[in-house]
């Protein structure tokens, strides 16, 4: 089994629900269990403007499937969820991405791991060091030494209940 982790994000389409039904949904994937999950954030969109906030979340799995299949998996639940893709950096009921898979690093055509936006994106390292503090990044780097501060972009909302 690896310890994987993953960013879920949305911002459309009741977002706090689709958060919630995505995170069921990793601890009923194959060869998977959910660990444990972040706090839902608010936080401004990236890209164009004129859209809604984001909610996001991390979830830490433990899980048998290679990264690629995991991959398959997330994208299938995406389209279960009714994702469309509409713009770049456009809106979205549903965004799930590997953030770190064990200690892989990664680059194929469909598959970029550490996710290169994990170092640099308030919403994805908040909740990563809300669940992991002591998380070491493939490269050695400690998570609490890239956290940068706080800018007041992201508000933390709750921990939502899910049933294991
Ligand atoms: P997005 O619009 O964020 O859902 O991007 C989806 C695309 O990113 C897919 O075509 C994936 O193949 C690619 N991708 C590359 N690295 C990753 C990753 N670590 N997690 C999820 N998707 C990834």
């Amino acid at each position: 089994m690896v310890t994987a982790f993953i960013g879920l994000g949305a911002n459309i389409l009741d977002p706090q629900a689709q958060l919630i039904t995505a995170l069921q949904a990793l601890q009923n994937l194959p060869e998977t269990r959910l660990i444990t999950w972040s706090s839902l954030y608010s936080s401004r969109p990236l890209g164009p403007q004129d859209q809604p906030d984001y909610v996001n979340a991390v979830a830490e799995i433990h899980t048998g499937l290679s990264a690629h299949l995991l991959l398959e998996q997330l994208q299938q639940q995406e389209k279960h969820q009714g994702r469309q893709k509409l713009r770049h950096w456009g809106e979205r009921c549903i965004d799930l991405d590997i953030l770190l898979y064990g200690d892989e690093q990664m680059r194929t055509d469909d598959l970029t791991i550490p996710h290169p936006g994990l170092t640099e994106r308030d919403f994805v390292l908040q909740p990563l060091l809300e669940i992991a503090p002591a998380l070491t990044l493939p490269d050695g780097r400690r998570l609490q030494q890239i956290v940068p501060s706080f800018d007041g972009a992201l508000t933390q909302l709750y921990r939502p209940v899910i049933d294991l």
